[in-house]
């Protein structure tokens, strides 16, 4: 019997610890995707001016409707020349 209880012991410590690890590896990889989606947020998506074609982070750009601008006075040029 006591070797038994030994081996069952045994068994119980092994599976605790492979639970651990995994537990572990599952921490750490979605860790990693973690950052990896919060560097693609950092970077945002480019928009192009509408008035001089320039790529700027849709973060930095101005909004008109559904267009885009580097800056104010683009946007300003821009409605003013189509106006
Ligand atoms: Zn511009």
């Amino acid at each position: 019997m006591g070797l038994i209880r030994l081996i069952i012991f045994a068994l119980v410590i092994w599976m605790f610890w492979r639970l651990v690890k995994n537990f572990k590896a599952k921490l750490e990889s979605r860790n990693n995707s973690d950052s990896q989606s919060g560097n693609k947020l950092e970077q945002g998506n480019m928009v192009p001016c509408d008035f001089c074609s320039v790529h700027i982070p849709e973060k930095d750009a101005i909004q008109h409707e559904k267009m885009w601008f580097c800056n104010n006075s683009h946007k300003e040029k821009y409605l003013e020349d189509n106006s």
